[in-house]
């Protein structure tokens, strides 16, 4: 089976490795491929290093390398060389770079500079933590350079827009957010593979990702909404929210900014053109859609560990089923 999936960082990355999880431990399902179309909009320069925080919190994740409790960055991880840079008063020191992690944007601002497009720099960053072998293809959106910032009010009555990463990381998500602006998209092309992987998947999965930071900067690449409308393959999510509420993260906010209710049906509605199922809390058993099933997963909606995450993407399965026949 050829699984297709829309990720962004933690949510993401936990979702694709109970995915596998219950792939290979499934002896019908374990030479399964699956695709994983990753949003670069987090991506942001620092220290004249290109940091891709969504790619990196998937590699790590589902490499093996990930620091479990907090969902991103490395294991074991030291800070001497940031300790280095705010001893020199450089700036910003609100990004937590470690120094396992550091190793990461070295390697990768080095491919970059010498012209290698992001997509095969992913690649190779790929091979090391063994995605292949795992059968899974990690595909950045798109080899454009895309940066998702966030308008805010000025101080002087105006506005003026902080990148992303300053907006969630440093303010927490707490400024009031007037609307994104993506940098780059609208001319954006998908990287090579990423239509072709929806366009030719079984199944296309949409992980309890952030709807509208995360996998809605991937839809707004262009041709991939129409990829997903057009293909044959059932298109099946997993709700980010529980009753109302986010599991972490600040989901709740980017969601009031683009005026669209905090709920699993309000999140649904964001892809109410192409998709086929929603997998949803028990507490939002209620929900209902005017174009896609909604299932209530027998349990909480929580990725505490694998094994209740390879659950998740089980059901979820069941459901693309459901749905084709
Ligand atoms: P980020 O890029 O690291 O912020 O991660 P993602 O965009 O991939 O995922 C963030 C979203 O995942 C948030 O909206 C969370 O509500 C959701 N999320 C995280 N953990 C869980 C979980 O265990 N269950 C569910 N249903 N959603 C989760
Ligand atoms: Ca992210």
């Amino acid at each position: 089976m050829r699984i297709t999936a829309l990720a962004g960082g933690v949510g993401g990355a936990r979702f694709v490795r109970g995915l596998r999880h219950h792939l290979d431990s499934s002896p019908a399902l374990a030479d399964s491929e699956v695709t994983v179309v990753a949003n670069t909009g987090d991506d942001i320069s620092l220290f004249g290093l290109r940091v891709s925080p969504d790619v990196d919190t998937l590699l790590y994740t589902l490499g093996g390398g990930v620091e479990e409790s907090q969902g991103w960055g490395r294991a074991d991880e030291s800070h001497v060389v940031q300790s280095e840079l705010a001893a020199y008063g450089a700036l910003p020191q609100w990004f937590a770079l470690g120094d396992r992690d550091l190793g990461t944007h070295v390697v990768r601002s080095q491919w970059l500079a010498q012209g290698v497009p992001p997509s095969e720099v992913t690649a190779r960053l790929a091979a090391r933590w063994g995605l292949p072998e795992r059968r899974i293809r990690l595909l950045p959106m798109t080899d454009t350079p895309v940066e998702t910032h966030v308008v805010v009010d000025d101080e002087d009555g105006g506005e003026r827009a902080v990148h992303f990463q300053e907006w969630w990381v440093r303010h927490q998500a707490s400024l009031p957010a007037k609307r994104f602006v993506v940098a780059g998209l609208d001319r954006a092309a998908a990287a090579p593979g990423v239509l072709d992987a929806i366009r030719q998947a079984d199944v296309v999965l949409l992980p309890p990702s952030n709807p509208v930071v995360s996998i809605g900067i991937v839809l707004g690449v262009p041709g991939v909404r129409d990829a997903l409308r057009g293909t044959a393959a059932p298109v099946v999510g997993v709700s980010p929210l529980i009753s109302g509420r986010p599991v972490r993260g600040h989901a709740d906010a980017c969601l009031r900014t683009v005026g669209v209710p905090v709920t699993a049906a309000g999140v649904a509605g964001l892809y109410e053109d192409f998709l086929d199922a929603w997998l949803v809390d028990p507490a939002d058993a209620g929900t209902t859609l005017p174009r896609a099933r909604v299932e209530a997963f027998d349990g909480p909606l929580l990725m505490t560990d694998v094994e209740a995450t390879a659950r998740i993407a089980a059901h979820a399965l069941r459901l693309a089923t459901a749905v084709s026949a």
